[in-house]
């Protein structure tokens, strides 16, 4: 048998393997980990990127996780159109200056320039709040609250990455208005938890909520709540992740949303709004992926369980090998992409065909075709597949014939598809398969396990729920080792300077901000955590609760603290 070899030298030779290191360049590696894990392809138009339909699979299984618990939460999905007058763009004048510099315009139409120009949208407030004003007349039309999945347009400057800043993105953007303040406030911590569920328990990326300083906040927002994740190696940088704006009456005074309540008094709404992107799927890359390639939590993985055969190669097995090879290039189409995803229905049939190709043939040989079949690694990966894709485990085999195993382990690691499933003669014997977790390197404990095949389904299932917690709890202890406090500059800035993120106590006051990011290029609050308990391991979180009273001063001014801080570089 061959194939124990993993990475081995085809794969090298072919430089299909990341050409850069994540503690080395960060950046390079990033840029080449997406591409060769085939989740983007680079596009004419800078800062657009094309999804593939290995990121796609991901963002469909994301969106149909949100969209199911947004529906629950009373929320309705609507369609509101790409453009917006400038008019309507620039009644709310914080929140034009906010989006001027990034917004698209379509000036002409064919030749001939467009009367009055338009704008694609950055994001919806000004394309929907004129009809919510016209919706909305008396009490019993609230709460008003509605979402869409849709692309927004933002022409950034700094720094285009895929996933993380583009041009283009998807996302969901909720808007919702209520009549009073206590309603808005108490959805703000609903959907920052629902967030937080997609981060955590999807992507397996640990997450901190908080509100956003004055400086960082959402153009046209009263506060900005946000999850800020953190992506530890190499870069040592925040990712803010999701937001919840808390728009208060701003919007409602401006386009004049307003209801009658129970008394006949005229009241302006109080309103949100929220949205989570595609950003997400680059967070999780840069938080998981490795020198190997990606390293995808089960959850959201396309494939969670890929079957790989080992060849027969052995005198011992020749003939049966010849023969069930034959039985095999009769049902060769049906077979023959095997590379991708099959559906249980797909993979019966193609089982199917290839045991009337084997009944079909001659009765002396029926004997010898029948009992290979059985042996046969490849004709086992598919009843394994079957078997597992019926448990609703998403599965497929790998049995192309001009790629050895080892080249395959490649492939597989560097889209990383979180199980794989290896099938020799030796398993088939000993009725079992041999299982590797993507998630531990070759030779450590729990990296290869051998599973008795009548257990086959249990331990699958079992094994990917241990994948999915040992990455978040992996992730979430490199980034707690990423957080330094410190109480005064010089800490601070030596924190800073190691690429840490800190938590500092400060003033909360704009000049303050300023100031940091004057001295140290970039450095800025992430956000003022809440829920520090339950974010941050035991003991930092001890450390940052008891340190905070009363006389505390801001690291910067000197002046009363009012909050921590959690500070840092962001993408
Ligand atoms: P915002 O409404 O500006 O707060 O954006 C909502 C969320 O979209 C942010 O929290 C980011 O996670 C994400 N986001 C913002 N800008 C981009 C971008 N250029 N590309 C991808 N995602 C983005």
């Amino acid at each position: 048998e061959v194939g124990e070899e993993e990475g081995s030298s085809p794969w090298r030779y072919t430089r299909r393997g990341l050409g850069f290191k994540k503690h080395e360049d960060f950046g390079q590696w990033y840029a080449d980990v997406v591409v060769k894990g085939e989740l983007i392809d680079y596009y004419q138009v800078s800062g657009c990127y094309i999804l593939r339909p290995w990121s796609y699979a991901i963002w469909e299984t994301i969106k149909s996780f949100l969209d199911t618990e947004i529906k629950a939460m009373g929320v309705d999905n609507a369609y509101f159109p790409l453009f917006v007058h400038e008019k309507s763009l620039s009644k709310e004048k914080e929140h034009v200056a906010g989006f001027a510099p990034e917004v698209a315009w379509v000036t002409k139409a064919g030749s001939s320039d467009l009367e009055v120009p338009v704008a694609i949208r950055p994001t919806s407030e000004t394309v929907m709040y004129p009809s919510f004003a016209k919706w909305i007349r008396g009490h019993r039309d609230l709460p008003l609250k509605l979402n869409q999945w849709c692309n927004v347009v933002r022409w950034e400057f700094k720094d285009p990455t895929p996933f993380i800043r583009s041009r283009e993105f998807l996302w969901q953007e909720g808007h919702t208005a209520f009549a009073t303040k206590e309603e808005a406030d108490a959805e703000v911590q609903e959907v920052l938890e629902l967030y937080r569920k997609v981060y955590e328990e999807l992507l397996a990326v640990p997450v901190i909520k908080g509100v956003k300083s004055e400086r960082e906040k959402f153009a046209g927002a009263v506060s900005t709540t946000t999850l800020e994740a953190f992506v530890v190696q190499g870069s040592g940088r925040g990712i803010q992740a999701a937001t919840v704006h808390s728009l208060g009456q701003k919007f409602s005074e401006i386009f004049k949303i307003v209801f009658e309540d129970e008394n006949g008094v005229s009241k302006r709404v109080w309103q949100n709004s929220w949205g989570l992107s595609t950003r997400a799927i680059g967070a999780m890359v840069m938080v998981h992926g490795d020198d190997k390639g990606l390293l995808l939590p089960p959850r959201v993985a396309p494939i969670q369980v890929i079957i790989i055969p080992i060849p027969i190669t052995s005198a011992r097995t020749a003939a049966a090998a010849t023969s069930s090879r034959s039985s095999e290039a009769a049902a060769a189409a049906a077979s023959s992409s095997t590379s991708s995803r099959t559906t249980a229905a797909a993979a019966a049939s193609t089982s199917s065909s290839s045991e009337a190709a084997a009944a079909s043939s001659s009765s002396s040989s029926r004997m010898t075709a029948a009992s290979a079949a059985v042996a046969d690694p490849l004709q086992e990966c598919k009843a394994v597949a079957r078997l597992l894709q019926e448990g609703g485990i998403r599965s497929a085999t790998d049995l192309r014939e001009n790629y050895t195993p080892g080249w395959k382990y490649a492939h597989w690691e560097m889209k990383g598809v979180p199980l794989r499933i290896e099938i020799g003669l030796h398993d088939i014997e000993k009725m079992q398969v041999t299982v590797a977790r993507r998630d531990l390197e070759k030779g450590a404990e729990g990296h290869k396990s051998v599973v008795p095949k009548h257990q086959l389904l249990e331990s699958i299932r079992e094994l990917l729920n241990v994948v999915q917690r040992s990455m978040l709890e992996r992730a979430r202890q490199q980034r707690d080792a990423a957080i330094a406090v410190a109480l005064n500059w010089q800490d601070f800035e030596i924190a800073v300077q190691s690429k840490k993120m800190v938590l500092a106590p400060w003033c909360d006051e704009v000049a303050a901000e300023k100031e940091v990011q004057k001295k140290l290029k970039g450095c800025k609050t992430l956000c003022m955590p809440f829920e520090l308990q339950n974010s941050l391991h035991s003991s930092l979180a001890s450390l940052v609760l008891t340190s905070l009273a009363s006389d505390t001063k801001c690291f910067v001014t000197g002046k009363p603290a009012k909050s921590w801080g959690l500070w840092g570089r962001s993408f």
